[in-house]
């Protein structure tokens, strides 16, 4: 009820009556009273006048199930969720739940991650209150061979987020970071449970740099926040809206063909490497080489002196500018 109440008050342009809301939602003016009581605990300013009824004046930047809820416009993605304020991190949850039989499409948030990791078991900084952790598990019918391309539709759909709620442009770092002026404000972990012909479940871990009003010391140079990039604050749920709305589209295009084909030319165009001189951290030997873009397969395409033209597959990889991070 909470959640219909919000969409109802959200989408009102001026005073919404009592009445009406106890029609709408076939319940008691005190159930509505209860629930408006609520929201202003939650920081949500209501004002509520005799004989006109009630309007929203402010949303707070909550990540709450009945904010994140009302936005929604999915079909699948983000709809069977789970919000947290704090948790080890959202990928364990995920994988949990997963295990536990919840539906393709589940989305699990959290305010703050106490083991948030990135790739190969790096650590990810989690702090409270101002950014994004959350993840999307699914269970895909095809073969764990193509689950990996799904970090890189996930990055497209982050970047599409990014740049709608928060106006900054911003860019794909092969294959699993978005950049914002060439620093890093999101990172994605992709896992998965499988046998060797099929999938169980897949995990799709994202943490957004959003409102953190200052990197630590450590990530400086590699690390920002939208904060930091625009000086506007951003509400945590609005991305958290347009990251499901892209991801369920493109997610949908890609089961199409089951590769890249369809997300090629948009994923190329948010690619900061393109065309760029990039130095591959290949654990078997480094090597410089210019990047050309992804194949079909999400594979990136590194152009040696030589004329040579490496796939580079994202596994055990890491890519650098020449100069810097990017
Ligand atoms: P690489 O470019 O080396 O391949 P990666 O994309 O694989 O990096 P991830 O595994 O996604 O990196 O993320 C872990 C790394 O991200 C950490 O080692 C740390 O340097 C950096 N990091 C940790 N927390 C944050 C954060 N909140 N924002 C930005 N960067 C972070």
């Amino acid at each position: 009820m909470k959640t219909k109440i919000l969409i109802l008050l959200r989408n009102a342009t001026d005073y919404i009556s009592g009445q009406e809301l106890c029609e709408e939602l076939g319940v008691s003016r005190t159930a509505v009273w209860k629930v408006m009581n609520q929201l202003k605990e939650e920081g949500y300013i209501i004002n509520s006048i005799q004989n006109k009824g009630y309007k929203i004046e402010h949303i707070p930047d909550v990540m709450t199930k009945s904010e994140i809820a009302s936005r929604l416009g999915t079909r699948w993605a983000g709809r069977n969720l789970y919000c947290y304020e704090e948790v080890g991190s959202t990928n364990m949850i995920a994988k949990k739940k997963a295990e536990e039989s919840e539906p393709h499409g589940t989305l699990i948030v959290a305010d703050k991650q106490t083991t948030g990791r990135g790739r190969r078991g790096r650590s990810w900084e989690s702090p409270a209150g101002t950014d994004i952790y959350m993840t999307l598990s699914l269970k895909p019918e095809f073969t764990p061979d193509k689950a990996s391309m799904l970090t890189l539709v996930m990055a497209q759909a982050v970047t599409n987020a990014i740049e709608e709620a928060s106006g900054l442009s911003s860019g794909i770092k092969w294959p699993n970071d978005i950049v914002v002026n060439g620093k890093k404000v999101c990172g994605i972990l992709t896992e998965m449970s499988a046998e060797l012909d099929y999938i169980h479940y897949v995990v799709i871990g994202v943490g957004i740099n959003v409102n953190l009003p200052e990197v630590s010391e450590e990530l400086k140079v590699t690390a920002t926040s939208l904060f930091i990039e625009g000086r506007k604050k951003i509400m945590r749920a609005q991305i958290i809206e347009r990251v499901m709305h892209y991801f369920e589209e493109y997610y949908e295009l890609f089961l199409q063909t089951e590769d890249l084909s369809g997300l090629l030319n948009v994923y190329n165009h948010s690619l900061v490497n393109c065309d760029r001189e990039v130095r591959v951290l290949d654990p078997k030997g480094e090597y410089i080489g210019t990047a050309r873009g992804i194949n079909e397969l999400g594979e990136l395409l590194v152009e040696k002196a030589e004329g040579e033209i490496v796939r580079v597959y994202a596994g055990e990889v890491s890519v650098r500018g020449l100069y810097g991070y990017v």
